[in-house]
């Protein structure tokens, strides 16, 4: 198919394929066994440039944008769905504070990130509120000077790893989500600590930590935006990395197509390979339209959150529902050809699976960006009306 990528955008996606082939390929099932976080890989990425794709230009990035991260994205996740989680969640962990922060912020915190030096993440999540994001119950209390943070964030990506954390918390209570702020928090704050790291079905490399504010005090020039708005920049946040989501879905699906044609292809049986058989024909025919179709979508949402358009929330929740429950359905029926095979971790496609199963949980659950993308229907229709 073809995208009408610009030559900038051929030249990324190609680099981010080659250092996945050489640099992650050989190491992938290593560090799913070991649980490891890739910092050799975060370093290859920094050298690459890569952490500047999604930085503009006056903060030393390159001043790309959805599209330019999703392309990125993509190739990784092609190869490694953990390693393309470490990168990705440092486009959400800046977002904010590249649409929302002052000048200053900009300034201190953009090039350390563009320059891949320090890592950032993103929190809001709590023990007892995931779906409903609005029942955070973290506080940000005023005092002089700035904010004190008290209470736990829970499935933090990067979380222990990252430096710089957008942490969403209450800076008044009584309003609920409309109490919510967006701080930075820097990882060497004192009150600042984590929590247990998390064993996860996949996306084993990446870190899933809980963070930890005890009388915590954040300097007030580190609050983004303005007080109460945290919830509506939450919300504006999802909707521009969401096609990320479907990014990695698209491409732990094409990995996982790649791989099964190349195992029905050498794997003779009643003397014939695989391949030849009708049934894993129209097999590996759905799996291909179907990554080629989340790809689309993926892609054209990318380009709409890019237009500057002013809502689009349907069209990222669809790319990320779409794309992920492909993903998941690709990589079952990859598993599935390739039998015996597919389930043995020798093979990367089991891993392709764990992975894959992420993508239709995190950043709104598929349940509930269905739900989104339903209420928007109504609304559109009772203004026809
Ligand atoms: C590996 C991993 C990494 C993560 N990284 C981050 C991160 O970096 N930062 C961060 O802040 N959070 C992060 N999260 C949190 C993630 O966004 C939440 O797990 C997710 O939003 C779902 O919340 P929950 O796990 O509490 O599930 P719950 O909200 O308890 O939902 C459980 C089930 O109920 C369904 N459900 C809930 N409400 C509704 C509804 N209204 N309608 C229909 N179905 C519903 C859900 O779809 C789901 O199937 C991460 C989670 C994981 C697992």
């Amino acid at each position: 198919m073809e995208y009408f990528l610009s030559e900038q955008q051929k030249t990324i996606k190609s680099l981010a394929r080659r250092i996945a082939e050489e640099r992650i390929l050989p190491v992938r099932a290593e560090l799913d066994e070991k649980e490891e976080f890739p910092w050799a890989i975060m370093k290859d990425l920094a050298d690459a440039d890569m952490f500047r794709v999604f930085i503009p230009e006056e903060y030393e990035g390159l001043g790309g944008g959805c599209l330019e991260l999703c392309l990125v994205v993509e190739e990784l996740s092609r190869v490694c769905g953990a390693v393309a989680t470490c990168y990705a969640v440092n486009a959400l962990g800046c977002f904010t504070l590249m649409d929302c922060g002052t000048e200053e912020q900009k300034r201190k915190y953009l090039p350390d990130v563009a320059s891949g030096k320090r890592l950032t993440a993103f929190a809001i999540t709590e023990p007892t509120a995931g779906s409903d994001v609005g029942a955070i119950k973290t506080t940000a209390e005023r005092v002089e000077g700035g904010y004190v943070l008290n209470g736990t964030k829970q499935y933090i990506t990067n979380g222990g790893e990252a430096e710089i954390y957008t942490v969403i918390a209450l800076t008044d209570k009584t309003k609920g989500a409309r109490g919510a702020s967006a701080l930075l928090v820097e990882k060497d704050t004192p009150g600042f600590s984590f929590g247990k790291k998390e064993k996860k079905m996949g996306i084993r490399a990446s870190a899933t930590r809980e963070l930890i504010f005890r009388n915590c005090l954040v300097p007030e020039e580190n609050l983004i935006g303005k007080e109460g708005a945290g919830f509506i920049m939450t919300m504006k946040l999802f909707d521009k990395s969401r096609p990320g989501i479907g990014a990695q879905a698209v491409g732990l699906a094409q990995g996982a197509l790649e791989a099964a044609v190349d195992y029905t292809r050498q794997r003779i049986q009643f003397g014939q390979p695989l391949i030849s058989l009708p049934v894993v024909q129209d097999i590996l025919a759905d799996m291909a339209t179907q990554v080629e179709a989340a790809r689309a979508l993926v892609y054209a949402a990318a380009r709409t959150v890019d237009s500057g358009a002013k809502k689009v929330t349907e069209e990222s929740a669809m790319a990320k529902v779409f794309a992920s429950d492909v993903a998941m359905k690709v990589t079952i029926d990859a598993v599935q050809i390739c039998g015996g095979a597919g389930y043995m971790r020798d093979y990367p496609l089991e891993k392709m699976m764990r992975d894959a199963k992420i993508t239709q949980i995190y950043e709104g659950s598929n349940q509930v960006l269905r739900n989104a993308i339903a209420i928007e229907l109504r609304k559109r229709r009772a203004k026809t009306e």
